[in-house]
């Protein structure tokens, strides 16, 4: 009976050491810090490179540390994903934005605003259920959100992923496919996922007009757009050079240094409030 006794208290603080490791870890870390509220999103502008008007914003996410320095996502984002970290922070930083973009957004329903998900999230419905809930409480329309998915890393399950987008265009949410020319897909995500929007990578666009291979590229990801009814937006813009080049071919919409980077909240706000009404 005693070694029972001893074995079970054995147990029990192998058990404590483990979970008492776990909470000094970095996943313990980051929950404690989203329950201190700090993730917060930030806004880059997307231009229209006809009118100069802001179309909407791409929404990213930056850790804010209890001294105020702001940690980009490459730091945190690979090891969020790893822990499933990505799922509660994902959906504390969509009830953020919509919070803080739904007085301006709901006074132009024009205005779009984009968010990252990763491959995990088009694994099962969970996402499709947890959007609906948050943009239907919310001054952002559900036509107004776009759901961004990299193809830089490869989907789990191309169909679930296509039920998943399938669902989400029925809702009136728009989905674009991301980091295009970088990832695993090549060229089949595109034809495979029916998706609104192509976000053509900044890869590509550094190199505009200067290197032949790549202008190739952009040029026949224009043209693939244009064939599969798709938008195009062009990600990293830097240069005035490059606002003409994509003129030139036709690309309407932009984000990038050469109009801003990303705002905080109240910054992107008071820009959209700026401009004249439609
Ligand atoms: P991304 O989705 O490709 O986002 C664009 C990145 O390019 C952002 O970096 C943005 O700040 C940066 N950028 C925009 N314009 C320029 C430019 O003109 N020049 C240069 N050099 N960079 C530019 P950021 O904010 O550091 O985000 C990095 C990546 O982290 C994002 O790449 C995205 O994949 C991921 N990410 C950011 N927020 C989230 C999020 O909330 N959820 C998920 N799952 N991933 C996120
Ligand atoms: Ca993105
Ligand atoms: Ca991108
Ligand atoms: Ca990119």
């Amino acid at each position: 009976a005693s070694a029972g006794a001893g074995g079970g208290l054995g147990l029990l603080i192998a058990l404590l050491v483990l979970f008492g490791g776990r909470e000094r870890g970095p996943m313990a870390d980051m929950h404690r810090a989203l329950r201190n509220g700090e993730f917060i999103p930030h806004y880059q502008p997307i231009i229209d490179l006809d009118t100069g008007r802001i179309l909407g914003c791409e929404v990213l996410v930056r850790w804010r540390k209890p001294d105020g320095r702001l940690i980009p996502p490459g730091a945190f984002i690979g090891e969020a994903e790893r822990t499933g970290f990505i799922f509660p922070m994902t959906l504390a930083v969509m009830r953020q934005a919509a919070a803080e973009l739904g007085p301006t957004y709901s006074a132009r329903p024009e205005l779009k605003c984009g968010f990252n998900l990763c491959a995990a999230h088009f694994r099962d419905q969970t996402i499709v259920t947890d959007v609906a809930a948050i943009f239907s409480h919310s001054d952002v329309a559900l036509s107004q959100v776009l759901l961004e998915v990299t193809e830089r890393d490869p989907l789990p399950d191309m169909d679930a992923a296509r039920k998943i987008i399938a669902r989400f265009q029925e809702m009136g949410v728009r989905v674009a496919l991301d980091d295009v020319g970088t990832g695993h897909g090549g060229m089949s995500y595109l034809l495979k996922l029916r998706v609104d929007v192509m976000k053509i990578d900044k890869l590509f666009i550094d190199a505009l007009g200067s290197e032949r291979q790549s202008t190739a590229i952009v040029d026949s990801l224009i043209d693939l757009a244009a064939h599969l009814n798709m938008e195009v937006v062009a990600e990293g813009v830097e240069t005035f050079d490059q606002v003409e080049a994509l003129r030139r071919r036709g690309v309407r919409a932009a984000q990038g240094y050469v109009f801003a980077p990303p705002l905080p909240g109240s910054s992107f706000c008071q820009l959209v409030q700026a401009m004249e009404p439609v």
